[in-house]
Protein backbone atom coordinates (compact mmCIF):
# COMPACT_ATOMS: atom_id res chain seq x y z
CA UNK A 1 0.00 0.00 0.00
CA UNK A 2 1.46 3.38 -1.06
CA UNK A 3 1.36 6.02 1.26
CA UNK A 4 2.74 8.38 -1.06
CA UNK A 5 4.44 8.29 -4.86
CA UNK A 6 7.39 6.64 -3.43
CA UNK A 7 6.35 5.67 0.27
CA UNK A 8 4.82 1.95 0.97
CA UNK A 9 3.05 1.34 4.59
CA UNK A 10 5.11 -1.49 4.44
CA UNK A 11 8.74 0.28 4.92
CA UNK A 12 7.00 2.97 7.35
CA UNK A 13 5.88 0.11 9.91
CA UNK A 14 8.86 -2.55 9.17
CA UNK A 15 10.69 -3.62 12.28
CA UNK A 16 13.58 -6.57 12.34
CA UNK A 17 13.11 -6.45 16.07
CA UNK A 18 9.00 -6.30 15.71
CA UNK A 19 9.26 -9.74 13.07
CA UNK A 20 11.60 -11.24 14.98
CA UNK A 21 9.16 -10.74 18.31
CA UNK A 22 6.29 -11.62 15.85
CA UNK A 23 4.70 -8.02 16.65
CA UNK A 24 2.69 -7.23 13.83
CA UNK A 25 3.20 -3.07 14.27
CA UNK A 26 -0.20 -2.26 12.67
CA UNK A 27 -1.10 1.32 12.90
CA UNK A 28 -4.88 2.79 13.67
CA UNK A 29 -6.12 4.96 10.62
CA UNK A 30 -5.25 8.02 12.86
CA UNK A 31 -0.89 7.03 12.58
CA UNK A 32 -1.52 6.15 9.11
CA UNK A 33 -2.93 9.38 7.95
CA UNK A 34 -0.20 11.12 10.25
CA UNK A 35 2.71 9.07 8.10
CA UNK A 36 0.97 9.77 5.11
CA UNK A 37 1.46 13.50 5.76
CA UNK A 38 5.39 12.68 6.89
CA UNK A 39 5.97 10.97 3.77
CA UNK A 40 4.07 13.84 1.62
CA UNK A 41 5.86 16.62 3.33
CA UNK A 42 9.75 15.45 4.52
CA UNK A 43 10.28 12.28 2.81
CA UNK A 44 9.27 12.97 -0.94
CA UNK A 45 11.19 16.16 -1.22
CA UNK A 46 13.91 14.66 0.27
CA UNK A 47 13.81 12.00 -2.40
CA UNK A 48 13.46 14.05 -5.01
CA UNK A 49 16.66 15.85 -4.41
CA UNK A 50 18.74 12.47 -3.36
CA UNK A 51 17.02 9.58 -5.13
CA UNK A 52 16.91 7.57 -2.03
CA UNK A 53 15.97 7.73 1.90
CA UNK A 54 16.45 4.43 3.85
CA UNK A 55 13.85 4.81 6.76
CA UNK A 56 15.12 2.50 9.67
CA UNK A 57 12.09 3.41 11.36
CA UNK A 58 9.00 5.18 11.22
CA UNK A 59 6.07 3.77 13.18
CA UNK A 60 6.12 2.43 15.95
CA UNK A 61 2.67 0.35 17.92
CA UNK A 62 3.29 0.33 21.94
CA UNK A 63 4.20 -2.81 21.98
CA UNK A 64 6.98 -2.71 19.44
CA UNK A 65 8.39 0.95 21.37
CA UNK A 66 7.79 -0.86 24.75
CA UNK A 67 10.37 -3.75 23.61
CA UNK A 68 12.70 -1.17 22.16
CA UNK A 69 12.65 1.19 24.81
CA UNK A 70 11.45 3.98 23.18
CA UNK A 71 10.22 6.93 25.20
CA UNK A 72 6.43 6.88 25.78
CA UNK A 73 6.06 10.39 24.33
CA UNK A 74 7.82 8.96 20.94
CA UNK A 75 6.03 10.52 17.66
CA UNK A 76 7.25 7.69 16.31
CA UNK A 77 4.24 6.27 18.04
CA UNK A 78 2.05 8.37 16.47
CA UNK A 79 2.80 7.85 13.30
CA UNK A 80 4.25 11.54 12.97
CA UNK A 81 8.62 10.61 12.72
CA UNK A 82 11.38 8.82 10.95
CA UNK A 83 14.47 7.81 11.68
CA UNK A 84 16.11 8.13 8.44
CA UNK A 85 19.59 8.05 6.15
CA UNK A 86 21.04 8.24 2.51
CA UNK A 87 23.54 6.07 1.88
CA UNK A 88 26.95 7.77 1.11
CA UNK A 89 25.75 11.31 2.78
CA UNK A 90 26.93 12.04 6.16
CA UNK A 91 24.08 11.97 8.58
CA UNK A 92 24.87 15.91 9.78
CA UNK A 93 24.93 16.84 5.92
CA UNK A 94 21.27 15.79 5.56
CA UNK A 95 20.22 17.27 8.66
CA UNK A 96 21.45 20.57 7.76
CA UNK A 97 19.69 20.10 4.46
CA UNK A 98 16.30 19.49 5.90
CA UNK A 99 16.85 22.23 8.27
CA UNK A 100 17.76 25.05 5.18
CA UNK A 101 14.81 23.66 2.80
CA UNK A 102 11.68 21.34 4.61
CA UNK A 103 8.96 22.60 7.06
CA UNK A 104 9.13 19.92 9.96
CA UNK A 105 8.33 19.28 13.75
CA UNK A 106 11.58 18.27 15.24
CA UNK A 107 14.63 17.49 13.89
CA UNK A 108 17.15 15.59 15.97
CA UNK A 109 20.92 14.60 14.59
CA UNK A 110 21.11 11.33 16.82
CA UNK A 111 24.30 9.56 17.64
CA UNK A 112 26.51 11.66 15.08
CA UNK A 113 30.26 11.36 14.98
CA UNK A 114 31.76 14.05 12.75
CA UNK A 115 34.69 12.50 10.67
CA UNK A 116 32.35 9.36 10.28
CA UNK A 117 29.89 9.67 7.86
CA UNK A 118 27.59 7.07 8.18
CA UNK A 119 27.90 6.86 11.99
CA UNK A 120 23.91 8.09 13.23
CA UNK A 121 21.06 8.77 11.71
CA UNK A 122 18.83 11.58 11.42
CA UNK A 123 15.00 11.69 13.43
CA UNK A 124 12.63 14.18 11.63
CA UNK A 125 8.90 14.70 12.50
CA UNK A 126 6.18 16.55 11.35
CA UNK A 127 2.49 17.40 12.43
CA UNK A 128 -0.04 17.95 10.03
CA UNK A 129 -3.13 18.43 13.06
CA UNK A 130 -0.66 21.41 14.59
CA UNK A 131 1.76 24.28 14.26
CA UNK A 132 5.66 22.38 13.83
CA UNK A 133 7.70 23.85 16.45
CA UNK A 134 10.76 23.82 13.87
CA UNK A 135 13.19 22.38 16.57
CA UNK A 136 16.73 21.08 16.06
CA UNK A 137 18.39 18.87 18.36
CA UNK A 138 21.87 17.30 18.38
CA UNK A 139 21.40 13.74 20.55
CA UNK A 140 24.92 12.14 21.46
CA UNK A 141 25.79 10.02 24.14
CA UNK A 142 26.93 10.48 27.54
CA UNK A 143 28.37 8.24 30.26
CA UNK A 144 25.57 6.14 28.44
CA UNK A 145 22.82 8.47 28.72
CA UNK A 146 21.35 10.10 25.77
CA UNK A 147 21.88 13.89 26.03
CA UNK A 148 20.19 16.22 23.75
CA UNK A 149 21.66 19.77 22.99
CA UNK A 150 19.82 22.58 20.84
CA UNK A 151 21.08 23.03 17.28
CA UNK A 152 22.32 20.58 14.80
CA UNK A 153 26.56 20.30 15.13
CA UNK A 154 28.57 20.92 12.74
ZN1 LIG B 1 13.53 8.58 15.95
Amino acid sequence: MNLSPHFTLEEMIKSQSGDRAGIDNLPLPPHREALRALCLHVLEPIRECFGVVIVNSGYRGPELNRMVGGAASSQHCLGEAADIEIPGMANGDLARWIEAHLEYDQLILECYKPGIPSSGWVHVSYKSLKPNRKQELTATVVNGKMTYTPGIAK
